[in-house]
């Protein structure tokens, strides 16, 4: 049975870092819808065009292309043995949607770690993070650097900062997930699938937990 994972959180609380790990130590595939977008901007796709609208002030893209998004790449060969996703879902409709894609293939929500730090990491966390061009791999300047200033370790291009990690959009988007995003969190508590795991810790450390969480 394919398994699928929900990584809730706020942003910088590390998502994306952990989801890359996971899914390279568990054969899951890696879904960031963040990261989705930001394919579809570079290519200047329509998506991208109106993605980059709502991403830019730190808005969320609307439900409607954000799902069928992410039921397009889901249903792919690679997303078979099962999926790590990241960022997605952020609103009650999309968990909606969630559910019925996956109810749709015979499957459902596994487990859903929620990944939780003070304000004060996560904004710190956002403003050294910098970003692989090519594939979005994650580093950050103060905690986790490349060995190469500004050259991402894995596949060597450019790392830059996202233009939605400057100080204003990141007070913004935390509201915006406290606003629509945290009340995911009681729902799948309710369901009994949430695991709560502190993302003040070391990478290695948030891993050996999520690790855990899967386990059970
Ligand atoms: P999210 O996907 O939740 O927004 P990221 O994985 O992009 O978060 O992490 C945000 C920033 O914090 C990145 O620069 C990343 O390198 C860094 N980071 C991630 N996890 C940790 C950690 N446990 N300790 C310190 N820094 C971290
Ligand atoms: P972070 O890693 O800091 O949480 P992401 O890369 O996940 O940021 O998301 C960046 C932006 O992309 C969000 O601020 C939002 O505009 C858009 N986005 C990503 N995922 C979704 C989603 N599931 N629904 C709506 N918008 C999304």
């Amino acid at each position: 049975m394919a398994t699928y994972i929900i990584l809730l959180g706020p942003p910088g609380v590390g998502k994306g870092t952990q989801a890359e790990i996971l899914a390279e130590q568990t054969g899951l595939a890696h879904v960031s819808t963040g990261e989705l977008f930001r394919e579809h901007i570079k290519n200047k796709t329509e998506l991208g065009i109106l993605a980059n609208y709502f991403m830019h002030k730190g808005e969320l893209v609307p439900d409607d292309v954000t799902i069928a998004m992410v039921k397009d790449r889901i249903m792919r060969p690679d997303c078979e043995a099962g999926v790590v996703l990241d960022g997605f879902p952020r609103t009650p409709v999309q968990a909606d949607a969630a559910n019925s894609m996956l109810n749709e293939i015979g499957a459902k929500v596994d487990v859903v770690p929620y990944i939780t730090a003070p304000k004060e990491v996560i904004v710190e966390r956002l403003s050294s993070r910098w970003t692989c061009r090519e594939s979005g791999h994650i580093f950050n300047v103060a905690f986790n650097p490349p060995l190469k200033v500004g050259v991402c370790d894995f596949d060597g291009s450019e790392l830059y900062q996202r233009d939605d990690d400057k100080a204003e959009t990141v007070q913004k988007r935390i509201q915006v997930y406290l606003d629509r995003t945290s009340p995911l969190i009681e729902y799948y508590r309710t369901v009994g699938i949430l695991h709560e795991i502190r993302g003040d810790q070391e990478i290695e450390q948030v891993t050996k937990e999520l690790l855990d969480a899967l386990k059970k």
